[in-house]
C-alpha cells in the first residue's frame, strides 16, 4: 500500500469531537493527516482512494477486556490468531487478561506477551497484570515493575479479588500509578445475581474509602448498574464495562444453545439487559468490552455443567452490536463512543479520535451488509458462540492499523482517483 490513503465519502463518526457527517479522511505516513470539514477534497496529488460511500468511518476500536490464552492454552487461542480475529472484528487495540498459564504476574511475563504481540500480532496489545501472585488470591504482587513493563490495569479476572483487605491494598497502590483494579464480581459462595452485586457493593465501598480506581468488568445485572450509578453520584472513582453478549442476549439462549451460551457472568433477564443499555445511555456504563473468551469445541461440547464458561467474541462483536442502533436502543454515536474515545480515556492514551497527527487507526463498517455467522470462517481458534448461524445486519469491512490495511472485505474498493 502507498504511504497515503484517502478514505472518501463515508460517514465520519468521531464521538470525542462530536463529528458525525459525510466527509473525507486522509491518512499519511501512518498518521491521520487531514479531516475534511465538508465534502471537499484534500489539496495535492491524486491519492490511493478507498471508496466509503454508504459506509461508517470510525477511529480504530479499542477492547479493554479479552483473553488471548497464550501462554498455556494455545489450543484455545494464540496471540497471532487472537489479534487476527480482533483486526477482522474492527479492533486496533486490545487489552488481554492475565489468567494464562503461567499467569501474567511478573514484568518478564508482561514483556514476553508484548514482544510476542509485536512480532506475531496484527494490532496493538496491552497486557493486564494479576492482582495477586500466581493469581492465587493470597499475596498482592509487587505492582511497580509491571507498571514499568506497560500494564494498563490489574485483575485476577476469572475470580474476584479474594478479600476486601486485598482490594484495599490493591486500590491504594493502583492509585499511585493511576491504574484501575479490574473487578470480576462474583461471590464464590453466593448464587447469581446476588453474588455479583454483593462483591460489586463491597468493592465500591473500598473504592470510596481509598479513593482508588475500581473498574467493574462485565456488568450483567440491573442491581449492579444501579450500585455503580449511585457510586458515581457520590464521586467514587469507578468505571464499568458491559459485553456485547449481555447487551444482546438473555438467559433463554441457554435452553436453545446449551453450553455455547454458558458464560460468566451468565446471561440474565430482559430487564437486566435493558438496564445495561440504559446504563450506557446515562454514562453509568462507560465502555463495551468483548470479554472474548475462546475455548475448543471439544470443551464446549461437554454437558452444560462441565463445559467452560466463555464466548468467542471478536469476529461478531461489532456486527451484532449494530442491532442496538437498528432497533433504536442506542444512537450510532453512543455505540461508537463505547468502542473508541471512552476506552481510550480509561487507557489514558492518545487513541480513539481523528486527531491530526495521531496514529492512523481506522475502522470502517458497512451498516447494511447482511451476513450469516459462520464459525468455520472465524479467524479466532475459538468457534464457541451462541450466535452461530445468526443473521446479522452490519459488518466491519475494513480495519486500518498504523496506516496499514490489516483487514479488508472484498466489497471495499481501493483505486487511484
Ligand atoms: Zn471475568
Amino acid at each position: 500500500m502507498n504511504k497515503a490513503l484517502l478514505i472518501k465519502g463515508g460517514r465520519l463518526v468521531d464521538p470525542a469531537r462530536k463529528i458525525s457527517r459525510v466527509g473525507n479522511l486522509l491518512l499519511k505516513d501512518d498518521k491521520i493527516s487531514w479531516v475534511s470539514e465538508g465534502r471537499e477534497n484534500p489539496v495535492g496529488k491524486a491519492y490511493d482512494t478507498l471508496t466509503a460511500k454508504g459506509l461508517i468511518v470510525c477511529p480504530g476500536f479499542i477492547d479493554f477486556h479479552c483473553h488471548l490464552r497464550e501462554p498455556g492454552f494455545e489450543s484455545k487461542e494464540t496471540i497471532a490468531t487472537g489479534t487476527k480475529a480482533a483486526a477482522y472484528g474492527g479492533f486496533t487495540t486490545i487489552c488481554c487478561m492475565p489468567n494464562t498459564r503461567p499467569p501474567l504476574d511478573s514484568a518478564d511475563m508482561i514483556v514476553a506477551v508484548k514482544n510476542k504481540a509485536e512480532q506475531e500480532g496484527m494490532i496493538q496489545v496491552f497486557p493486564i497484570g494479576c492482582v495477586t501472585k500466581g493469581r492465587k488470591g493470597k499475596d498482592l504482587i509487587y505492582m511497580e515493575p509491571l507498571v514499568k513493563a506497560g500494564v494498563v490495569g490489574f485483575s485476577d479476572d476469572g475470580d474476584p479479588v479474594r478479600t476486601p483487605e486485598l482490594m484495599e491494598e490493591a486500590l491504594e497502590i493502583g492509585k499511585m500509578f493511576n491504574l484501575p483494579v479490574i473487578d470480576h464480581c462474583e461471590d464464590p459462595n453466593g448464587g447469581p445475581p446476588e453474588g455479583e452485586e454483593k462483591i460489586a457493593a463491597r468493592d465500591l465501598e473500598v473504592a470510596e474509602k481509598t479513593n482508588g480506581w475500581v473498574h467493574i468488568a462485565h456488568v450483567s445485572t440491573a442491581g449492579t448498574v444501579e450500585l455503580i450509578r449511585q457510586a458515581k453520584k457520590k464521586g467514587v472513582k469507578v468505571t464499568a464495562e458491559a459485553t456485547p453478549h449481555h447487551l444482546l442476549l438473555t438467559a433463554d439462549m441457554i435452553e436453545k444453545r446449551g453450553s455455547l451460551a454458558k458464560v460468566n457472568p451468565p446471561l440474565r433477564t430482559e430487564a437486566d439487559r435493558q438496564a445495561l443499555v440504559a446504563g450506557i445511555k446515562d454514562g453509568t456504563i462507560d465502555i463495551i468490552a468483548t470479554d472474548h473468551a475462546p475455548h475448543t469445541m471439544q470443551e464446549k461440547q461437554r454437558p452444560y455443567a462441565d463445559a467452560p464458561a466463555g464466548i468467542s467474541g471478536f469476529d461478531t462483536a461489532v456486527g451484532s452490536l449494530m442491532w442496538l442502533v437498528q432497533s433504536k436502543q442506542l444512537t450510532l454515536t453512543e455505540l461508537i463512543a463505547c468502542l473508541t474515545n471512552k476506552p481510550a480515556a480509561i487507557l489514558n492514551k492518545p487513541l480513539g479520535s481523528f486527531v491530526v497527527d495521531s496514529v492512523a487507526n481506522v475502522t470502517i463498517i458497512d451498516p447494511n451488509k447482511e451476513w450469516v455467522v459462520d464459525v468455520n470462517k472465524f479467524l479466532s481458534l475459538g468457534k464457541n458462540t451462541p450466535l452461530a448461524g445468526a443473521k446479522l445486519t452490519g459488518k466491519v469491512v475494513a480495519t486500518i492499523y498504523q496506516g496499514n490495511l490489516v483487514y479488508k472485505d472484498d466489497s471495499v474498493i481501493i483505486g487511484l482517483r
